[in-house]
């Protein structure tokens, strides 16, 4: 007698990624009974769960329905734990590699316990690996992140009312940021690595005239200074070599953000900057089946709600595709491979 053919499930749908689309999605799909399977990404050096950009953030008073509002690391074990309850499955392990043209659709991950790559599949896949921002490469930035340091002036600019502000970077972002954080800081400084800004003339001519606006050219961030929270900035002029301080309890780092992506490149459609095409009004890619949703999409709002509204969008897009599909109700095939 041959040995039992081991049995392997094909999910009806697998989430990549834990952010605040992934979890929504999560929530969504489990609630219509797809039982999701979320492969939810390893924790980060400064957090002991994954959960995207909201594990890096400290409060988070902009999501609706929290009056006073929230840590962002508490958010997100809510929406995990919300998820879990509709009976979505949550592996703490990084996919390592997809095949997404392939039907059912294959997602591989490191097994927690063993680091042993496993294959899981599934008849739809909904991408939400988010994107992160670049940072400068400080260890204090770890340390520092969410005291008195942020990537998000839309996030946090609030709780910086009164405070002397610096913002690094020269393009659309650090000025923008630059802008917004006039309407609280008492003074805001742009701290530029070159003589010359990259962002659009509009913007310029914005933050040249805002009279709380100054900027320090040819010079680069050497260190961020405070143990508990930050107080000041090391900083070097690249032409003359001197060094400064300048006293910051204030600082935002928008030198650009980065799509995770690389584990999808050469499957689907991406734009220049990395970020996955969607259709107009869908979460639908150009693969049959995938859908995106958060900040792997979306380079323009970054926000927790839009991810989320993203989120649920793409778990209603990939609900009605199985449904057209014919499948409803999670099945077991025979492992082909066993
Ligand atoms: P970006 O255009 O790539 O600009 C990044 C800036 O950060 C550059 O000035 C760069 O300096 C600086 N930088 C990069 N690495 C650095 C480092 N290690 N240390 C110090 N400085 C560093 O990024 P972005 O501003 O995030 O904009 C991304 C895209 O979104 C752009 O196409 C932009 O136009 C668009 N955007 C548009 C708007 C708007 O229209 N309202 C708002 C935000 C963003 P160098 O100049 O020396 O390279």
């Amino acid at each position: 007698m041959g040995s039992e053919p081991r049995l392997s499930e094909v999910r009806d749908v697998i989430i990549i990624g834990s952010g605040p689309a992934g979890l929504t999605a999560a929530v969504y799909t489990a609630r219509a009974n797809l039982r999701p399977l979320v492969i939810e990404g390893s924790p980060s050096s400064t957090s002991d769960q994954p959960g995207g950009q909201l594990m890096l953030t400290t409060e988070v008073e902009n999501f609706p329905g929290f009056i006073d509002g929230i840590m962002g690391p508490e958010l997100m074990g809510n929406m995990r734990a919300q998820a879990q309850r509709f009976g979505a499955d949550l592996l703490t392990t990084k996919a390592t590699r997809v095949d997404l043209a392939s039907s059912p659709r294959r997602v591989w991950a490191s097994d927690p316990s063993t680091g042993e790559e496993v294959e899981h599949r599934a008849r739809a896949v909904i991408v939400s690996t988010g994107a992160r921002s670049l940072m400068l490469g400080l260890e204090a930035e770890g340390r520092l992140l969410g005291h008195g340091l942020s990537t998000c002036a839309t996030c946090d600019g609030f709780f910086f009312r009164g405070h002397d502000i610096a913002v690094i970077g020269g393009g659309d972002s650090a000025l923008e940021e630059a802008n917004f954080l006039t309407k609280f800081g008492e003074t805001v400084t742009v701290i530029h690595r070159r003589s010359e800004l990259r962002a659009s003339k509009i913007m310029q001519d914005r933050a040249f005239n805002n009279p709380k606006i100054s900027f320090l050219w040819n010079t680069v961030v050497e260190d961020i200074l405070g143990s508990a929270k930050v107080e000041a900035l090391a900083l070097r002029n690249t032409e003359t070599g001197e060094s400064s301080r300048l006293g910051v309890t204030g600082v935002f780092v928008a030198i650009g953000h980065v799509p995770n992506t690389n584990l999808f490149a050469g499957q689907l459609d991406m734009d220049e900057a990395g970020y996955l095409r969607t259709n107009a009004d869908s979460s639908t890619t150009n693969l049959d089946g995938v859908f995106a949703c958060g900040d792997v999409q979306d380079h323009v709002y970054r926000q927790a709600i839009t991810a989320a509204g993203s989120g649920c969008m793409a778990a209603i897009d990939a609900e009605r595709w199985l449904e057209a599909a014919g499948v409803e109700e999670t099945s077991l095939v025979e492992d082909l491979a066993s």
